[in-house]
């Protein structure tokens, strides 16, 4: 069985990307077979797994509008391990364009259906926005992964979030559910910090990732290398901490580590 996840969070800069990028090789890393789609027209995610995004001939934009198939816009990531489907600034075009279409909100799912099954894990990297988008994304994946810095704002920000989800599954997609928070850039001597994430815990319980990735620079570094900093610096911290997520996503899921 694949499983599909959605890493949301409307908030920029909470480590959607990071951690997009970095489960995608950590999964590999444990023997499966992962499909990464960038839905952000920042296209990080492709740059990070080594894709020149300014050299697509076709991208995630093209699959959205029914220009071509996933098949041909996927690209192997050898960086990474993983094989994706890359965006690039033609998609921020799309999200005007999909008004305008029947089935704007499956878009995506139908595009994927014919791959789905030649991969263990598909995650897709969403957009800081609840946008269209966001909503292609959450209408064809089975949980949301929500990364998050324990800050003031974190827990408003995530009512807005949980309700997109519940509308999501109302209206478009009733097996959704939330997969797990991920604690990022994580610092465990800011008092903030630990109150934010005992808050969630009280909240969320043990939707609540143990592991924790914690702030560090070789994380923030190796993007510039156009590779995932499990592949990087496998040894750092901040891959230790990513490696430990995708055991623990195994497990959750029931598929141990060493298959
Ligand atoms: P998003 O996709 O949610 O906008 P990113 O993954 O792009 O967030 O992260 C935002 C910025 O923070 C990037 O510059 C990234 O390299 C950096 N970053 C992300 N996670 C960490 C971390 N754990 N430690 C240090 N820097 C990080
Ligand atoms: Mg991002």
């Amino acid at each position: 069985m694949t499983r599909i996840l959605a890493i949301t969070n409307q908030k920029g800069g909470v480590g959607k990307t990071t951690t997009s990028v970095n489960l995608a090789a950590g999964l590999a890393q444990a023997g499966r077979r992962v499909l990464l789609v960038d839905l952000d027209p920042q296209g990080n995610a492709t740059m990070g797994s080594g894709i020149d995004k300014r050299a697509l001939s076709v991208s995630v934009y093209q699959v959205l509008l029914g220009l071509c198939t996933a098949e041909t816009a996927r690209q192997r990531s050898d960086a990474g391990g993983y094989d994706v489907i890359p965006a690039n600034r033609d998609l921020a075009g799309a999200e005007v364009e999909l008004v305008e279409l029947e089935h704007r909100e499956t878009r995506l799912k139908s595009a994927l259906v014919p791959i789905i099954a030649e991969y263990d894990f598909i995650l897709l990297d969403c957009p800081p926005s609840l946008n269209m988008l966001t909503v292609n994304g959450l209408t064809v994946a089975d949980a949301v992964m929500i990364p998050m810095q324990c800050e003031y704002y974190a827990l408003e920000g995530l009512s807005d979030l949980v309700n997109t989800i519940k509308k999501v599954r109302q209206y478009l997609n009733p097996r959704l559910e939330i997969e797990g928070l991920l604690r990022t850039m994580y610092d465990p001597r800011n008092t903030l910090a630990q109150q934010v994430s005992a808050q969630l815990q009280s909240h969320f319980g043990d939707k609540v990732y143990t592991t924790v990735i914690p702030r560090n620079v070789r994380l923030a570094e190796a993007p510039s290398y156009g590779m995932p900093a499990v592949k990087f610096d496998h040894g750092c911290k901040g891959s230790q901490a990513y490696i430990e997520l995708a055991d623990e996503i195994l497990s959750r899921n029931s598929m141990p580590a060493a298959a």
